[in-house]
C-alpha cells in the first residue's frame, strides 16, 4: 500500500510517504526546536500551535518530494500516542479529516512502535529481536516478537537517557536540547577523566536509572570555582556520556544474553549518539550479536517510521474509525493488533 503518515507527538511535525511499509519515498521533518530552545524545553501549548502552522505545509512537501498526488494515497497512519495531547491531536485530526475526504483507511500507531520498527525501513531484520528505545521520554528494553507484538523487559525508573543529556547540557550552560552538543564535545574529551556513577549496573534486572548521574554531575559543577570550559568541559561531557552509554550497553547485552535474542535494534533520538553507536557495536560483536541503528534521520522523530506498523495493520484489516482518540500515556505492551479504536 502507499501510505501517507503523520507524526506530531512532541516538537517535530513530520509527514512521509511510504510504500508497502518498507520503502520511504519521502520523509519531511519540520523541527520546532528553535522555538522551544528559548524556554529551555518543550512548551506544550506552543508545540500545538506550531504543529498547526506546519502540518499542511509538511504534508504538501512530503507528497511533492515523493512525486505522488493525493489520489494515489491508499491509507493513512498517524501517531496516536504517547506524547503531548494537544500536539498529538493536531496530527490525528488532520489524518482523520484526510481519511474521510479521500475515503481511505486510517490507523493509529504507537510512537515507540514507530521508533523500534524504524530499522526495518533500511534492513531486513528477522523477528524476534531485542529493542533498546532511547529517546527524550523513554529508555526501555523491549522484546519484539513481530509487528504489534511487544513486551517490556526493562525501563528507566526515573529520567530517560535523552532527558539526562538535556538536563546535563543545561547544567553545563550548553542549552537545549543537549544530546548532540554533548556528543560533539565528548568526542574531544577523555571519558575516563571523571568517574560518574553507573546506577543499577550490578542489579540483575534490565531497569535503568539516570537521575543519579545527573545529580553527581550537578555536585561536581557546584564544587567548581569558575565556569567549566575548554578541555575540562570536553572531559566532563565525555565522562558523563561514558557513564550513560556503558549502562545502556551493559544492560542491553545482558538482556540479549539472557533472552537469547541475538539481534539488537537501538532506536530513538539518543541512538544518534556516536559514542553509543561505537560502544554498542564493539561490545555486541564480542558476543556475536548483530546490532542495527537506524540512520540519524530515522532515529529522531519522523513520520516514515510509522509506515512499518501502519502498513501491516491496514494490510491485516486493522483500521481505526473516526472515534480514534489520542493517548497521552500508553504503554507499548498495550498497543498492537487489538488497539483500535
Ligand atoms: P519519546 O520518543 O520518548 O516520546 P522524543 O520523541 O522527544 O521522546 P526523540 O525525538 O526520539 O525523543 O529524541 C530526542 C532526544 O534525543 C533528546 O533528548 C535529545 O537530546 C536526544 N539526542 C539527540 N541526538 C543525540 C545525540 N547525538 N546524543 C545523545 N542524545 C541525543
Ligand atoms: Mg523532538
Ligand atoms: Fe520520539
Amino acid at each position: 500500500m502507499l501510505l501517507l503518515t503523520i507524526e506530531s507527538s512532541c516538537d517535530e511535525t513530520s509527514a512521509a510517504v511510504v510504500r508497502d511499509g518498507r520503502q520511504v519515498l519521502s520523509n519531511v521533518i519540520a523541527s520546532q526546536v528553535d522555538v522551544h530552545a528559548l524556554y529551555g524545553g518543550v512548551v506544550p501549548e506552543l508545540a500545538s500551535r506550531k504543529h498547526l502552522e506546519a502540518v499542511t505545509v509538511v504534508i504538501d512537501d512530503a507528497l511533492r518530494q515523493a512525486g505522488v498526488g493525493l489520489e494515489a494515497i491508499e491509507g493513512m497512519a498517524v501517531t496516536r500516542g504517547p506524547g503531548l495531547i494537544g500536539a498529538l491531536l493536531v496530527g490525528l485530526s488532520v489524518a482523520k479529516a484526510m481519511a474521510v475526504a479521500l475515503e481511505i483507511p486510517l490507523v493509529g500507531v504507537h510512537h515507540m512502535e514507530g521508533h523500534i520498527l524504524a530499522p526495518l525501513l533500511e534492513n531486513d531484520i528477522a523477528f524476534p529481536y531485542l529493542a533498546l528505545a532511547v529517546s527524550g521520554g523513554h529508555t526501555h528494553l523491549y522484546r519484539v516478537d513481530g509487528i504489534g507484538r511487544y513486551r517490556t523487559l526493562g525501563r528507566t525508573l526515573d529520567d530517560a537517557a535523552g532527558e539526562a543529556f538535556d538536563k546535563v547540557s543545561k547544567l553545563l550552560g550548553l542549552g537545549y536540547p543537549g544530546g548532540a552538543v554533548i556528543d560533539r564535545l565528548a568526542a574531544e574529551g577523555n571519558p575516563r577523566a571523571f568517574d560518574f556513577p553507573r546506577p543499577l549496573l550490578k542489579k540483575p534486572n534490565y531497569d535503568f536509572s539516570f537521575s543519579g548521574i545527573k545529580t553527581a554531575l550537578l555536585y561536581y559543577v557546584q564544587g567548581q570555582n569558575g565556569p567549566i570550559e575548554g578541555t575540562h568541559l570536553c572531559d566532563v561531557a565525555a565522562s558523563f556520556q561514558q557513564a550513560v552509554i556503558e549502562v545502556l550497553c551493559e544492560k542491553t547485552l545482558r538482556a540479549a544474553r539472557d533472552t537469547g535474542l541475538n539481534r539488537i535494534v537501538v532506536a530513538g533520538g539518543v541512538a544518534c549518539n556516536k559514542g553509543l553507536r561505537r560502544l554498542m557495536g564493539e561490545r555486541a560483536a564480542l558476543d556475536g550479536f548483530q546490532v542495527f541503528f537506524p540512520s540519524p534521520s530515522l532515529c529522531a522523530d519522523n513520520a516514515a517510521m510509522l509506515g512499518v506498523a501502519g502498513d501491516a495493520y491496514l494490510a491485516g484489516g486493522c483500521a481505526a474509525d473516526q472515534d480514534l482518540n489520542a493517548k497521552a500515556s500508553w504503554p507499548l505492551d498495550q498497543a498492537g493488533w487489538a488497539q483500535q479504536p
